[in-house]
Formats: structure tokens, sequence, C-alpha cells
């Protein structure tokens, strides 16, 4: 086996054993590891991203933020390279969501190229699934707005991938988001 292969299968390993517990948001209370399993193959099907550390970021890229993995764990485990990429991907826990929300746009166009690919896989996930199914609670007007909130974030991070802006926008359109 190659070992990008193993590096990969490495990290999925390791995020289904992170996320163990949790669920998505939507109705059906799908397991977590879908995601970030979705947010990789994002990146190798339709970005056409082949680099390992990328598509292994890609798979932990939920870890640190929301279970209880330290940035410390990832580059023992993944290597430095993944870590400063996991770290580029992190919001701080420590400040208000709305300030994290905030601070994606401002830091996004300061990202690195791979944390960039990863934030517009991340989006691109997350509004098909908000496109398939409205989360538990969530009313119309909240949903739209997690629409204008992302498209200013995918903004900060124009001209990082063709595939990804393309699908993006289309969403965007769909949904009478200006960008
Ligand atoms: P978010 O609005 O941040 O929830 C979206 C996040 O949940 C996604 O980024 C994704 O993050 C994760 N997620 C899990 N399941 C799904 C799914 N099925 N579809 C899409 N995303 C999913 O929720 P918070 O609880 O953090 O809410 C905070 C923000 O929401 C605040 O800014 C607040 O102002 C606003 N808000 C608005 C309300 C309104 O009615 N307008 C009401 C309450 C809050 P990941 O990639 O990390 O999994
Ligand atoms: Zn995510």
């Amino acid at each position: 086996m190659s070992s990008g292969v193993a590096a990969i299968l490495e990290a999925a390993d390791f995020a289904a054993r992170k996320h163990r517990s949790q669920r998505r948001k939507d109705p059906e209370q799908t397991p977590y590891i879908n995601h970030p399993i979705g947010v990789a193959r994002i990146l190798s099907h339709e970005a056409g991203i082949d680099d390992i550390a990328v598509l292994q970021t890609a798979l932990l890229h939920d870890t640190v933020e929301d279970t209880d993995t330290e940035l410390s764990e990832i580059e023992d485990r993944f290597g430095k390279e993944v870590r400063l990429l996991v770290e580029e991907v992190t919001d701080d826990k420590l400040l208000s969501k709305d300030e994290r929300k905030h601070l994606q746009i401002e830091h996004a166009a300061h990202s690195s190229h791979g944390a960039k690919l990863v934030k517009l896989a991340d989006k691109l996930y997350n509004l098909r699934d908000l496109k398939r199914t409205t989360p538990e609670g969530w009313t119309e007007q909240r949903v739209q707005e997690y629409f204008v909130w992302a498209s200013k974030v995918v903004q900060s991070l124009k001209g990082t991938n063709a595939a990804m802006e393309d699908s993006l926008h289309q969403l965007f359109l769909e949904r009478g988001v200006t960008t």
C-alpha cells in the first residue's frame, strides 16, 4: 500500500474515533464523521486535490474545534504540516460564536493555500447539507443568514479553486445571494 493511502486511512480512523459520539444537526442525526469524510471527498473528486496533507486536514478539520483533541496530539501523529493546517481551520473557542463568524471572514484571505482549499470544501459540504434538509429548530431566516455569511467567507477565498467556487456560486445564485 502506498504511504499516502495509509496516511489518509490513519486520519480517517483518528477522526472517526474522536467524533464517535457526535451527530450532525440534520433531522436524521447523521453520524458526524460523514461530514469530514465528505469534505475530503469534495477535495479529491471535485477539486482535483491529491495533496495528502490537505486531504488529511480535511478529515481532521473539526477534531480540535469540536472534540477533546489537542493540536499537539495532531502534530505527534500527523506531523507539523498537518498540525499547522488544522490550526488554521480551527476557530478560537474562547471567542463568542458571532466573533468567530466575523473572524472567519477576516482570516480567510490571509490563510495558506491548503487551508483555503479545506475552508472552501467545508462551506460547500455544509451548504449542500442545508439545501438537503433544514436542521432541527432552524428557521428559513437562519438558513438564509448562514448562506449570506458563507458567501462572505467564500468571497475572501476567491481564486483558490475554480471547480469548488463555481459550485458554491451556483448554490448562492439559487438562494438569491449576490456574490
Ligand atoms: P451555526 O450557525 O454555526 O451552525 C452551522 C454549523 O453547524 C456549520 O458550520 C457546521 O459546522 C455545523 N453543522 C452540523 N450539522 C449541519 C448541517 N446538517 N447542515 C449544516 N451545517 C451543519 O450554529 P451555531 O449553533 O454555532 O450558531 C451560532 C450562530 O447562529 C450565531 O452567529 C448566531 O448569531 C446565529 N443564530 C441565528 C439565529 C437565527 O434565527 N437567525 C438563531 C440562533 C443563532 P462544522 O463544519 O463545524 O460541522
Ligand atoms: Zn466542518
